[in-house]
This record gives C-alpha cells, sequence and structure tokens, in this order.
C-alpha cells in the first residue's frame, strides 16, 4: 500500500464526512429557523385579521370598500394583502385588487377550507399574478373570512448570511481535524511504511537480523506479532533447508539411485546415481530424471504406479502401494522398486543387485555342484563297505585294500568340505577374518616345510626368494592356503622333479606383487582362462586321483581378493606355470 494513497484516501473519508455533517447541521437549522419565522409572520398576521375584524365590527362591512383602504394604509403595513371572503366564497374586499367583484369564488381556497373547519389556516402558494410565493392566512369570524397574505421571502442567502458565524465555527472545527488527522495518519504511515519495508525484506527472503522497534500500541503489538509468525517461519524454513540439504546429501551418498515425483509425473528430487543407472540401463545419456519415464525396460512398473495414480482410493499411509522388478541389463542386474505415498506422490529405488545376484547364482551352482562332487566319493565309499559287509570270505589283502579306498575316498570328502567352508567364509564373513602384520617368508618357509615330505617324494625344488621385510597386513591362514594350494597343485599335477620359484617382484605404494612358477608341465591353453572358476579340472580323473578338490584356485583368487589383489596366471614358454599376484601392503 501506498503511503501518501492511504492518507489521501483517508482524508477524502474525513472531508466526505465532515461536508455531510456540516450539511446536515445547516439544512436542519434552516428549517428551525424557517419553521420560526413562519410562526412569527402567522401570529402577525392573526393579529391584522383580529384588527380588520374590530375595524369591521365596529363600522360593518358595508364600510369596508371605501374606508378599509385608508386604515390599511394607516396601521395594516403596505405589504400585507388583506381579502374579505363572505360564507360562500365570494370576495367582498381585497386591498391588492381593485376589480375584486370580478374574482373568482375563493371557497375552495385551502387557508380558506382550513378556517372554514378549524377557525384558522394557513397555505404557501405561488401567485401567477405576481410571480411570488405568498402567505396567506385566513380566520373565520363572524358569517366571514379575513385572510392575509404576504410575500413569503424566507431567503437562503440570508439565512446563511446569520449563519456566517456558524460557518466559520465550522471551517475551524474542519482544519483543526484535517490537522490532527494529517498527524495520526502521518504517523500511521511511518509504521505501516516500516511493515512494508519489512514484508517487502521479508519477500524477498532477505536476512532480517535487527528486529524494527515499532511503538507500543496495540498496532506495535499486532506489527510485534507479525515479525514473531516471520521469524517463526524463518526459522522452521532454515531448518526444512537443514533437513533437506541433509536429505541431498544422504541421497548422494547412497549407492542406490533414488528419485522422488510428483503425482504429476514431475521430478522432486534425484540424486546422481538415479541418473547414472538410468542411463545404463537406456543405454541412452540423459541428464533428466524424468527420461525414467520414456524406458522400455520399465513399462511393467510404470504401468502399476499409474494405475495407482489414476485411481480414486485412497492410499492409507500405513499401507503404501509398492511395486518391485528385477532388470538384467547389460551383463548387470538391477532391482527397481517403487513406492506411492498417501498424496500420490511417489519414490523410485533403483539398486544394482549385480554383485549379491551373481553371488546368489553362485551359490546355487555351487550347491549342486557340492552335492554332485559329494555323490561320488560317497557312493563309492559306500560300494567299498557293502561289498565287505556282503563277501564274509574275503581275503585280507583284499579287505585292506577296500578299506584303504574307503579311507582315501573319505579324505576326499573331508578335503571338499574343508574348501567349501574355507570359500563360505571369504565370500560370507571376510570381515570376520582377522588381519595382522605377516611377515611373508616365514608364511610360505612354513608352507614349504609342512609339505617338505611329499616335495621330497617328487623330488621338487623349491626357491623361496621373498625377503625377510616383505610384510602385509593380512590374514595368516588365508595367506598360507594361498601358497599351500600353489605348491600342491604343483606336486599333483606339475609333474616330478620340477623346480617351483616364488618370489616378490614388484612394490609400489600400496601393494607387493608376487611370482610363483614351476617347471611342471602347465595347463593347455585353452583350460587356461577358467582354471580360477569353482569345480574347474582340466582332466577330471587325474585331478581326482590326485584328491583335487577343483576349488583350489578358487580359494586362491578369493584370498588375494580379500587382500584387495588382483591373480593372474599364463604358461611359460619353457614349460611350466607362473602365477602373478598382488597383496595390499594395508588391506
Ligand atoms: P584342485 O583343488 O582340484 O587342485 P585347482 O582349482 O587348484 O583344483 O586347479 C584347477 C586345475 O588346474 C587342476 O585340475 C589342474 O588340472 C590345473 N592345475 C593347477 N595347478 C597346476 C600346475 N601347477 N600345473 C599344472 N596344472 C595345474
Amino acid at each position: 500500500m501506498n503511503r501518501r494513497t492511504y492518507q489521501q484516501r483517508i482524508f477524502i473519508y474525513f472531508f466526505a464526512a465532515f461536508t455531510l455533517f456540516a450539511i446536515s447541521v445547516l439544512v436542519f437549522q434552516y428549517n428551525r429557523e424557517k419553521s420560526f419565522k413562519t410562526q412569527q409572520l402567522e401570529a402577525r398576521l392573526g393579529i391584522i385579521s383580529e384588527v380588520v375584524n374590530a375595524y369591521i365590527k365596529n363600522y360593518g362591512i358595508s364600510e369596508a370598500d371605501s374606508s378599509l383602504n385608508e386604515i390599511v394604509g394607516a396601521i395594516i403595513p403596505q405589504d400585507v394583502r388583506i381579502t374579505l371572503i363572505d360564507q360562500e366564497g365570494l370576495v367582498m374586499y381585497d386591498s391588492f385588487v381593485e376589480a375584486y367583484p370580478e374574482m373568482e369564488n375563493h371557497l375552495k381556497r385551502p387557508e380558506i377550507q382550513k378556517a372554514f373547519y378549524s377557525g384558522d389556516g394557513s397555505n404557501i402558494r405561488h401567485s401567477e399574478t405576481t410571480g411570488q410565493d405568498f402567505y396567506y392566512y385566513a380566520r373565520f369570524f363572524d358569517g366571514f373570512f379575513v385572510r392575509c397574505a404576504v410575500v413569503y421571502d424566507i431567503e437562503v442567502k440570508d439565512f446563511l448570511k446569520t449563519e456566517r458565524l456558524f460557518i466559520f465555527f465550522m471551517i475551524a472545527q474542519f482544519i483543526i481535524f484535517g490537522i490532527l488527522l494529517y498527524i495520526v495518519t502521518n504517523r500511521l504511515g511511518i509504521i505501516i511504511n516500516r511493515l512494508r519495508a519489512f514484508t517487502m525484506k521479508a519477500g524477498k527472503n532477505e536476512d532480517i537480523d535487527q528486529l524494527e522497534e515499532f511503538s507500543d500500541t496495540e498496532f506495535g503489538e499486532i506489527q510485534n506479532q507479525v515479525i514473531q509468525i516471520y521469524s517463526n517461519l524463518k526459522r522452521t524454513r532454515d531448518e526444512l533447508t537443514v533437513e533437506k540439504d541433509r536429505l541431498s546429501k544422504h541421497l548422494l551418498a547412497l549407492n542406490e539411485g533414488v528419485a522422488f515425483f510428483s503425482s504429476k509425473k514431475k521430478k522432486l528430487l534425484a540424486n546422481s546415481n538415479f541418473i547414472q543407472y538410468i542411463n545404463m540401463i537406456s543405454d541412452e545419456s540423459s541428464i533428466s530424471a524424468e527420461h525414467f519415464f520414456e524406458i522400455q525396460e520399465m513399462e511393467d512398473i510404470i504401468n502399476d504406479v499409474e494405475d495407482i495414480l489414476s485411481s480414486d482410493v485412497p492410499i492409507q499411509s500405513r499401507n503404501l502401494p509398492q511395486f518391485q522388478y528385477t532388470l538384467f541389463k547389460n551383463e548387470k542386474y538391477f532391482s527397481v522398486q517403487a513406492i506411492v505415498f498417501a498424496d500420490r506422490s511417489f519414490e523410485i529405488i533403483i539398486r544394482d543387485i549385480t554383485k549379491p545376484e551373481k553371488r546368489r547364482l553362485l551359490k546355487q551352482q555351487l550347491t549342486s555342484n557340492i552335492a554332485h562332487e559329494l555323490k561320488t566319493p560317497l557312493s563309492s565309499i559306500h560300494g567299498y563297505l557293502e561289498t565287505l559287509m556282503n563277501s564274509k570270505d574275503l581275503d585280507p589283502e583284499k579287505i585292506s585294500h577296500f578299506l584303504e579306498r574307503a579311507f582315501s575316498q573319505s579324505e576326499r570328502l573331508n578335503n571338499l568340505l574343508n574348501d567349501v567352508s574355507v570359500l563360505n567364509n571369504i565370500e560370507d564373513a571376510g570381515d570376520l577374518f582377522e588381519f595382522k602384520d605377516i611377515i611373508l617368508k616365514h608364511v610360505v618357509d612354513d608352507v614349504i616345510e609342512n609339505l617338505e615330505a611329499r616335495l621330497s617324494k617328487n623330488n621338487i625344488q623349491v626357491n623361496n626368494s621373498i625377503g625377510p621385510g616383505v610384510m602385509v597386513k593380512g590374514n595368516d591362514s588365508l595367506i598360507s592356503s594361498i601358497f599351500q594350494n600353489l605348491i600342491e597343485n604343483s606336486i599333483n599335477y606339475g609333474g616330478e622333479g620340477i623346480e617351483i620359484k616364488i618370489s616378490q617382484s614388484l612394490e609400489d605404494e600400496n601393494f607387493y606383487y608376487f611370482t610363483y612358477s614351476d617347471t611342471g608341465v602347465g595347463i593347455p591353453e585353452e583350460h587356461i582362462s577358467r582354471i580360477f572358476e569353482r569345480f574347474y579340472r582340466v582332466d577330471e580323473g587325474r585331478t581326482r586321483e590326485a584328491g583335487g578338490t577343483g576349488l583350489g584356485l578358487s580359494i586362491v583368487k578369493n584370498a588375494v581378493q580379500l587382500h584387495k589383489g588382483k591373480v593372474s596366471v599364463k604358461n611359460v614358454v619353457e614349460g611350466g606355470l607362473e602365477f602373478f599376484f598382488s597383496l595390499a601392503k594395508n588391506a
């Protein structure tokens, strides 16, 4: 609101009200004055009519004609017109009209009618002859009417002249009140102006650190209330901003892609993972979260959400509609989840479930492989025992042969269960392994010592050149099992009289790099890419015979990975196998 306009407006109202008031007082006063003057006139004319009547009583009516003119001239003022009218309405005399006998019958004149019924009567009329207003007053005496008339001129001009003082008084009052009103509106204007400046600042979201000082009137209280409401609002808004900020940061930190949409499918909030995931799924690159609704693969979930959005059924906050689909795209698994809220806005969450999904599939495969792997040794043990029970007269040599076979199969079972258990532990409970400083050389020497008998039986030379200063943060038994599996494999498959070399070949800020090689038979090239897979064997028969489970290199790979390292393998040109792997210094 503009301050000047506001003041002007108040003044216009004030002026109008004041003028109306002054006019009403003047009109009232004028009417009173008029009625007072009329009464005065009537009293005067009453007396004159009495005088005329007294004259007629004395001299008789017939004298009127000649001598009335004289007394009218002598006692009765010149401006008063006297008319005598008999009971029938005939004009018997008129001081203004000489040819009165020709005048029309006056019985129907209002003043005569009133006098006829109530003794006297008056009437104000416009005279056609003189063009002026006349005040007629008639009185009924014995058998005739005396009517007196004067020009009726209670002028407004005259009245205003007499009321000059009153008008001056009103103008003075108007000025005084005007000044007072100006002062009051000016003060009010200042306050309103301040409040306006304040609300404008507030509207522009500017900070209002210093609260304006307002008067302690009710108006001031209102202003303070407004300020209070504003500061409450500001605090709530600030809190909300902090919350929103926290939510955005939280969304950014999430591994999931999360986006919130309005019921009109307009984006409210989305994190960068959401955009990244929808781009991965759609094979397109877009920066708009709303691109989600154009993705072919999302058709089912979008239809589900749209069904809810278009239905009139109210949504219970306790039981929000949820939908979930799993997608497989570009070698990755995604879980897409939609939650529709009570106000029909909705959230889409996309998770990359490739790892857990692959793990689930692997586990599934592993379980069926384990079942298959268990079957063979178990059925052999079963077969040997059955033969022993059924054939009572077997010679002791055969018996001991069968028992040996059964024993070796049970050992295979034992190895298998151990390997599965190690693998499971690495995969499912990697965090539970205790990590401590390990001097690699010592661990490797221990493994070699344990396998000493088998190594020398196969005439295998082992050369461990890892220096005593090579130390990693790792798990003792897992690092042992890396070397144990590699050396056992060389013993089992490399052949007799070979040589094994273990060395730390490289080092960088975070890793030590190791080489393990043997001079054995190596692995046919077509198999080499798959030998880290579980239960993968190059030569089924030979491996089984050697007591292998097909899990050894899987354990190596998983144990290396748990130490943040990588492992690779290749055949050496001169014959034999070479593994290259890294272990983090500080896993
Ligand atoms: P296992 O636990 O049964 O030994 P691995 O996963 O350790 O199984 O090995 C997979 C396959 O790789 C074995 O069946 C074997 O044929 C081959 N292999 C592993 N190490 C060597 C090696 N040093 N020399 C030749 N072949 C090897």
